[in-house]
């Protein structure tokens, strides 16, 4: 079963970021999200995860870790590859599977920071899917702050015992809240060296404001494909609502910022596959390009008219879905706060 996905508006300048590797993994990756994910989209938030199994047939497919090396069970591949499934899961509304976390950013720690020992326990368990990660920072009490988490691990033989609570966990399944009540966690699992996690959770951080900002631009395109179709089928007046000038002049605009944060989160990644991508750039694309989002979608669900604010429509959907990228992975303030400093 597959449902019907717009065709995108043709972009005003093309892209060069891929090679034909890249499209044939983006043609498997497509046709996952549009048979497994996008027909259950409903029945997913219903139930308020995935089916476990996805996460196994994401894995057969080589769609998780796909970056890590080879002999951990990943493909070695380079970074564009995590940019094409983040885009094709966009392209289909899918907010709900939580992969990129998982192979993008919690991958990544292990493979930068783990022993030899647990790359190898964990690394290839969750490029197959067996195992499911998440990476737990936000408290009850604090997120953006996060020199003020309260949890604590208190050394205790070869063991830490973890107290504390944890909120928002992306991937904590079936978990409102992950308490921690005197849980016992062995030493041998401690990753890279004790006291050293906040400059651990550095490395990666312009990377994974990356992810946020391929998700929205991804994501305009997207729900802009799918009012260019609606507003062309969809009569007042006698006409098509896409032949009033007010129309095409809102969707000459959003097409023409939509291309703008294409171009920039395109150059973006060529810097990160060379490793070259400053913190306050990836902190710009992440707030612009999540910005612009919530602007592209309220302007395409005020074109839907009153469809707009029906959840059977993807612009509903989105419309809810893309408020959270402007508050996790660091909220768009604070975004502007590190810019800041770098001024
Ligand atoms: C859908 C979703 C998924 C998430 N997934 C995860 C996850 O997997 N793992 C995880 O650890 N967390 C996750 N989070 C939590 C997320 O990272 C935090 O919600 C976020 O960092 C903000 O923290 P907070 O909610 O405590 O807000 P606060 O820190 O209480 O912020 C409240 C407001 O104050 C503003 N503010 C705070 N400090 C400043 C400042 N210095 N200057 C100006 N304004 C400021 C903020 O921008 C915000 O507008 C997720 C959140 C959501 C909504």
């Amino acid at each position: 079963m597959s449902v019907h996905i717009p065709q995108p508006v043709a972009p005003m300048i093309p892209r060069t970021l891929f090679t034909a590797d890249h499209d044939a993994f983006r043609a498997t990756a497509r046709r996952f999200f549009e048979t497994e994910m996008a027909p259950h989209l409903e029945r997913f938030e219903e139930q308020q995860h995935i089916d476990r199994n996805l996460w196994n047939k994401a894995g057969e497919l080589g769609l998780l870790c796909a970056t890590m090396p080879e002999q951990y069970g990943g493909s070695g591949v380079d970074r564009l590859y995590s940019m094409i499934l983040l885009e094709e899961q966009a392209r289909v509304g899918d907010s709900a599977s939580g992969f990129s976390l998982h192979s993008d950013i919690v991958a990544n720690y292990i493979n930068n920071f783990g022993n030899e020992a647990q790359k190898q326990q964990w690394l290839p368990k969750m490029a197959t899917g067996e195992c499911v990660t998440a990476i737990a920072m936000t408290e009850p009490g604090t997120g953006s702050d996060l020199q003020g988490i309260r949890t604590t691990a208190v050394a205790d033989g070869d063991d830490y015992i973890l107290n504390g609570s944890k909120i928002f966990i992306t991937n904590g399944y079936l978990c409102d809240m992950l308490f921690f009540d005197n849980v016992r966690v062995p030493k041998s699992n401690l990753l890279g060296m004790e006291g050293m996690g906040f400059i651990m959770l550095m490395k990666e951080l312009a990377w994974e404001r990356m992810l946020i900002a391929i998700i929205c631009a991804s994501g305009c395109e997207a729900v802009l494909a799918s009012t260019v179709e609606y507003v062309k089928q969809r009569k007042a007046f006698g006409k098509t609502i896409a032949s009033f000038q007010n129309t095409r002049f809102k969707l000459a605009e959003l097409r023409s910022e939509t291309q703008i944060a294409r171009v920039y989160v395109d150059r973006c990644m060529e810097l990160v596959l060379k490793e070259e991508l400053s913190p306050e750039a990836a902190c710009a694309a992440k707030y612009w390009v999540s910005d612009l989002m919530s602007r592209v979608v309220d302007e395409c669900v005020q074109l839907h008219g009153g469809y707009g604010f029906m959840l059977e429509y993807p612009v509903a959907r989105a419309y809810i879905d893309t408020r959270a990228n402007r508050i996790y992975g660091g909220t768009n303030e604070i975004m502007k706060e590190l810019i800041s400093r770098s001024i």
